[in-house]
């Protein structure tokens, strides 16, 4: 593992080592322990806009956003002024506050096809609970997932999933017993017919289907043309639930979601990252008909100490109203300058000769070290991870952070601006070079 760099690293070593001896693997989650990139994991004091500092007082221009949630920038003012605000009403009191409604009524205003709501604390909450209320409704069992999606660490979830999973390489996860996985059953990305082939295998019993309609998990993969309006005729046909885990795509692809984008109606849907404005915040959502069987309505128990907390509601608040009120300007804004530089970066990947596709929707996006087409897990995982640690590590010496995995989505956001496309361009051309050697 070459440790030589031109950054400064002291600062960072010593508070990884000191996390270290209390924190497994020093991190609070997994990926962030650049296991698969090499090097040492920044330790970061500082954002703003589209920058952050390390604890080395090195400047980074940012791609992760907090791995989505921060699509108008490090420290924006308005989220701010609102956390603060709200902090000084005090942080919680389990009990209701107005500020819940108003994060509904944003939600729902921005899709359509949810008629209600439920705040709960993280992504892993939202898809979990709505797995939970499609098997309430339809009384069964079994639910269909992809390879290579990531829907949070629920145990019927670990199965051929995505992100840090798939970074690590670990199948499934130690500590899931298999009866906990016996109804899970995880398909092939974009795929129709091993859907199709499922529902006629396990008649009336699939309970759901749970999709990211865009790919962020395994690197950004997009559906194929009307491979979700088949899974939409399909659970239709079959009377099984279809779950759009919009954790990563909502108010990202555009501001009404995937299902937005794509125009299609999915019965449920599972919301975080950015509905949280930077805190943590998920939500499922769907027709009352739905929604109306969970507690304390219905009989599907979910519930949740800090669910709704007034911080991360007024939080999500300033950043939804931001997103609508500007999004004529943000979303086109954002296509722009990401084609720019997705494009600009491959370009260079050409000229140097280095093998390199790309998959882009919106401001999500891969660099795969891959000849391509990347369009399911077995396509994406034949990238060359190691050339993708070489490039990963010139990039951070040269001032970009991107995610520190060849399986996790990139994200530009509102901060942006022409200035650090071209730097990472820059960046990028001599990273290349970098990593023929
Ligand atoms: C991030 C993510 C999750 C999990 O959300 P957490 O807040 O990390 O629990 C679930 N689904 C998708 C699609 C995600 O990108």
């Amino acid at each position: 593992m070459p440790s030589t760099t031109s950054r400064k690293t002291e600062q960072s070593r010593r508070l990884q080592q000191r996390a270290e001896s209390m924190i497994p693997g020093g991190v609070n989650s997994p990926v962030r322990a650049f296991r698969s990139v090499g090097g040492d994991p920044l330790f970061i004091v500082r954002g703003k806009g589209s920058h952050i500092w390390d604890a080395d007082e090195n400047e980074f221009i940012d791609y992760i956003g907090s791995w989505g949630p921060l699509i108008l920038g490090h420290a924006e003012a308005n989220v701010l002024d609102a956390i603060v605000a709200a902090a000084c009403n005090g942080t919680s009191f389990g009990a209701s506050t107005p500020s819940e409604a108003d994060l509904a009524e944003l939600v729902l205003g921005a899709f359509p096809h949810m008629q209600k709501v439920r705040f709960v604390s993280s992504g892993t909450e939202a898809t979990m609970s709505a797995i939970r209320l499609a098997r309430a409704y339809t009384k069964r069992k079994y639910i269909v997932k992809f390879e290579g999606c990531y829907h949070g660490h629920a145990d019927a979830l670990l199965v051929k999933a995505g992100s840090g999973v798939a970074t690590l390489g670990i199948p499934g996860s130690a500590g899931v017993p298999e009866e906990f996985t016996q109804f899970t059953l995880a398909l092939p990305f974009n795929n129709l017919s091993v859907v199709e082939h499922a529902f006629q295998k396990f008649k009336h019993q699939i309970a759901c289907v749970i999709v990211e309609p865009v790919v962020g998990n395994m690197g950004c993969v997009p559906a194929a043309d009307d491979y979700l309006v088949g899974l939409r005729m399909l659970t239709e046909r079959e009377r099984s639930v279809l779950i759009f885990d919009e954790v990563m795509t909502g108010f990202r692809v555009s501001f009404g979601g995937a299902q937005e984008l794509y125009n299609i109606r999915p019965d449920l849907t599972t919301m975080g990252k950015i509905i949280g404005g930077g805190l943590p915040v998920g939500a499922y959502g769907g027709p009352k008909e739905i929604m109306d069987m969970v507690a304390p309505l219905g009989p599907m128990y979910q519930a949740g100490t800090l669910s709704g907390n007034p911080l991360a509601m007024a939080a999500g608040c300033a950043m939804l109203k931001q997103l609508r009120d500007r999004k004529g300007e943000i979303y086109p804004r954002l296509e722009k300058l990401s084609g720019e530089l997705v494009e600009g970066v491959a370009a260079a990947a050409k000229e140097a000769g280095v093998p390199l596709c790309h998959n882009r929707v919106g401001s999500m996006f891969t660099w795969f070290f891959n000849k391509g087409p990347v369009t399911d897990w077995d396509s994406a995982s034949k990238s060359n991870t190691e050339a993708f640690g070489k490039f990963f590590r010139s990039m951070l010496d040269s001032g970009v952070y991107l995610p520190p995995s060849q399986y996790e989505a990139a994200f530009l956001g509102a901060a942006h601006t022409e200035d650090d496309v071209q730097r990472t361009i820059a960046a990028a051309k001599q990273a290349f070079e970098a990593v023929k050697k």
